[in-house]
């Protein structure tokens, strides 16, 4: 996509040409449209929980609903007002990374941040008998922390979310001269091959009427998929439907250009 400029040079009231200038601005407009998308698709998640919690009041509120379904329409209400926390919670943490910035820098490990998700799934995790254990060295970047803790805790999420009663997740941290790994490993329900690449997308959710069940904001892997970029790593996605999933992710210990 080009923008055209179009000038005349005259000099004392004489024509002496046109110039043209072509501007490539690919870019621009494709970062505008992403933009537009990401708002439209931020205002349907967000209508859709809230027109569930209006209209489950209404009911309420006109005495339509029998006592003894009155319950579960409040716990409905409750659920969709919790599913509209995360949404918006999710929305600042990805528009907090788009803005990018300088954010405060320092040395930390991995490992901590691994160990800390896995801590803070432990309700969760023995809610679906799913067995977590995180492995390895301390594994210490110089990176953002807030940041990635993030990649740590999504990826742990999903291992245990999308994981079976029994099933275990093992997150193990590793290094090499260069780099730190961190490798999350689930024996969950696994994700189609055609879904691979696009589970990092905004809002994508591979099975939505069974993810609906599961709960969840469609942002978590394109917040960890953005981290990841900001601290200069790689992301590698491999699944079986089935059998599980491994997400390994490589990230600098300094800096690079
Ligand atoms: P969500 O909030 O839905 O979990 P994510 O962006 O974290 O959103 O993940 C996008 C989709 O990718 C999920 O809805 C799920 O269908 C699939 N997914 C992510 N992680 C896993 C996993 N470990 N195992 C199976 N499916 C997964």
């Amino acid at each position: 996509e080009y923008q055209l400029d179009f000038s005349r040079i005259e000099s004392n009231g004489k024509v002496l040409g046109t110039v043209l200038l072509a501007f490539d601005v690919t870019e621009q407009a494709e970062a505008e449209r992403m933009r537009r998308e990401f708002t439209a698709n931020v205002s349907h998640e967000l209508k859709t929980p809230l027109q569930s919690i209006i209209g489950s009041a209404e009911l309420l509120e006109n005495g339509l609903v029998k006592p003894e379904d009155q319950l579960r329409f409040l716990s409905r209400i409750h659920q969709e007002a919790d599913r509209l926390v995360a949404l918006i919670n999710d929305i600042l943490r990805l528009s907090q990374l788009d803005e990018g910035g300088a954010l405060p820098h320092e040395q930390v490990s991995v490992l901590e941040l691994a160990q800390e998700a896995a801590r803070s799934l432990t309700a969760q995790a023995a809610a679906q008998a799913v067995h977590i254990s995180v492995t390895g060295i301390a594994g210490t970047v110089f990176g953002v922390r807030r940041l990635l803790y993030e990649i740590a805790r999504n990826l742990c999420e999903n291992a245990v979310k999308y994981n079976v009663p029994g099933g275990s997740v093992t997150v193990e941290v590793a290094e090499t001269d260069r780099d730190v790994t961190l490798l999350v490993r689930d024996t969950g329900i696994g994700i189609p091959e055609g879904d691979q690449s696009r589970v990092f997308e905004r809002f994508y959710r591979v099975d939505k009427s069974h993810s609906r069940a599961i709960g969840g904001t469609g942002l978590g892997l394109s917040i960890v998929k953005h981290a990841v970029a900001y601290h200069h790593g790689t992301l590698r996605l491999e699944s079986q439907p089935g059998k599980g999933t491994v997400i390994t992710v490589t990230l600098p210990k300094e800096p690079t250009e």
